[in-house]
């Protein structure tokens, strides 16, 4: 199994620098801490729940929770016991992560196996899991990917957010007019006559359904790729990402990713999100100098 390339818990324990540690959260209790285990793409081997479980036995309250980033955390830790208990999920594969300013864990729908899923979002995930995992930079980013523009991950209330859409091209000889693509078309894009199906593209969100549902093979993909939102946040303040033009080709998506995430390393004073860099250099010349305003 590959690994985060970025320090994992052990390594930042044994640094003489040693201040915060990754993944390890304090709780209301002294000395009692939460340990975050990141699951990349959400997804565990049977194998590594298996050591989930008996590490929350043997070193918390016998309980793991989740959390709203796909994480699964240990609660009721001893710090004491922080080291062994680390050791013990290391050896399984798991690593802690994803708190403090650094590349949070990428959120991912399950869109590589979803009926509507227009791209691999695990193996994305897990590509920039292991590329930009855990990178430290002035201030958090969350990165989240939906396969679909049924948005399951939210996508524009993440610093970079990408969204999976395919176009459909209508092959007229081969329809049968049976009718089903216009009623899965949610958008009210397609009408089929007696003679012809009329296709609004401005209607179109490239949700990719009709491709799928076509009984005759008469819809084949015109176009694919991932719609690409930068500077959305949650929380105690809410911003939408701002939609770049075009879209991105799913093999770009992990050298796009490197290059926003290094901008946002160079550009950004120690504590502001990509929302307040983009505010303060200008969203223009943000998108011009990432090469994305056209
Ligand atoms: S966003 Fe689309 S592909 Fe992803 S889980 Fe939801 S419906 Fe499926
Ligand atoms: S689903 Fe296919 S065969 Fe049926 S009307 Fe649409 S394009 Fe034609
Ligand atoms: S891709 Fe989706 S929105 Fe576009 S025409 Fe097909 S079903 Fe409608």
């Amino acid at each position: 199994m590959k690994r985060c390339p970025h320090p994992p818990l052990l390594q930042v324990m044994t640094s003489e620098k040693k201040k915060k540690q990754s993944g390890v959260l304090r709780l209301r209790e002294n000395g009692v801490v939460s340990l975050r285990v990141k699951a990349v793409a959400g997804l565990l081997s049977a194998e590594q729940l298996e050591t989930l479980a008996r590490t929350a036995r043997d070193y918390g309250l016998g309980e793991v929770c989740t959390t709203a980033r796909l994480n699964l955390e240990i609660p009721g830790v001893a710090r004491a016991d922080v080291a062994d208990a680390s050791k013990a999920l290391y050896e399984a594969g798991l690593v802690l992560g994803s708190t403090g300013p650094a590349v949070r864990s990428v959120v991912a729908c399950k869109g590589t196996v979803c009926r509507h899923g227009c791209c691999d979002t695990f193996a994305l995930s897990r590509a920039l899991e292991e590329t930009e995992g855990g990178r430290p930079l002035p201030r958090k980013l969350k990165i989240a990917i939906a396969g679909c523009p049924n948005n399951c991950a939210r996508v524009q209330l993440n610093d970079i957010g990408f969204m999976g859409h395919r176009f459909p091209r209508f092959d007229a000889e081969a329809c049968t007019r049976c009718g089903a693509c216009e009623k899965v078309c949610r958008e009210g894009a397609i009408t089929v006559t007696d003679d012809e199906i009329v296709f609004s593209p401005e209607r179109c969100i490239g949700c990719g359904d009709c491709i799928s549902t076509c009984p005759a093979d008469a819809i084949s993909i015109a176009y694919e790729g991932l719609s690409l939102y930068l500077g959305g946040r949650a929380g105690r303040e809410i911003r939408l990402g701002t939609e770049v033009p075009g879209l991105v080709a799913e093999a770009d998506v992990p050298h796009v990713t490197e290059r926003i995430i290094t901008y946002f390393a160079e550009h950004a004073h120690d504590g502001e999100r990509f929302v307040q860099m983009m505010d303060r250099i200008g969203e223009e010349t943000v998108l011009r100098e990432l090469g994305l305003d056209a």
